[in-house]
């Protein structure tokens, strides 16, 4: 299916959850969902009770949302993240976690992930050296990701790279905000993971 290119605060209205996918307007009282959180369409205020699989579906979805990813490739996540030893729920939220355009913003550069896939897709970083456009890439422990050397004259990237003063990275990596590199330390844990997923749902509604 192709990605969701409409507008984001309706996908936080269906899911009836902040989403945070804008940033720091997700912080602000502008946010949809704290000024109205109701489903979008005619019929989005009735209170609609969640049979077993709606919750399951719907947790699938938040998660497919946050992350920005389609259909085939998160079952495709799910698939690897059941063939690695451990739990397959928080197998697959690192697995989210690790794609690097999740990282390119937890590392600061970028207001929201979709923004980090753009930035990604157009080349302004590099990966142990060498320039990626692919914002799926898992990255791994050890890996280094850089802002492209001839980018860092963009507005754009300067305007980044000076807000990054404020920022914190999570543990997983070290961000050096000199040289705007960061080193994957370690493989996310699931408390690394800000949104309180259900994982489990995922699962249940993947193994039927
Ligand atoms: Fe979702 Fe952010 Fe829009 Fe609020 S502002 S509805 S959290 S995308």
């Amino acid at each position: 299916m192709a990605r969701y290119t409409g507008p984001a605060c309706k996908l936080c209205r269906r899911e009836g959850t902040k989403l945070f996918l804008k940033g720091d307007r997700c912080l602000s009282d502008k946010c949809a969902i704290s000024r109205r959180n109701t489903a979008p369409g005619q019929h989005g205020a009735q209170n609609k009770k969640m049979k077993e699989y709606g919750m399951q579906l719907r947790e699938k979805q938040k998660a497919k949302r946050i992350y920005g990813v389609p259909e085939k490739q998160f079952r495709t996540y799910f698939e690897k993240a059941e063939r690695i030893e451990g739990q397959t729920g928080e197998n697959l939220l690192t697995l989210l976690e690790c794609r690097l355009d999740n990282a390119v913003y937890k590392m600061g550069m970028a207001e929201n992930r979709h923004d980090a896939r753009q930035l990604v897709l157009h080349g302004h970083f590099t990966l142990n050296g060498k320039k990626v456009t692919i914002p799926s890439i898992i990255v791994k422990p050890g890996d280094v990701i850089a802002v492209k050397e001839s980018s860092r004259s963009s507005a754009k990237i300067k305007g980044l790279i000076e807000s990054l003063e404020s920022k914190t990275a999570p543990k997983w990596m070290d961000l050096d905000k000199t040289n705007v590199t960061a080193k994957i330390v370690a493989k996310p844990a699931r408390d690394d993971v800000e949104f309180p997923f259900e994982e489990h749902l995922i699962v249940e509604l993947y193994s039927k």
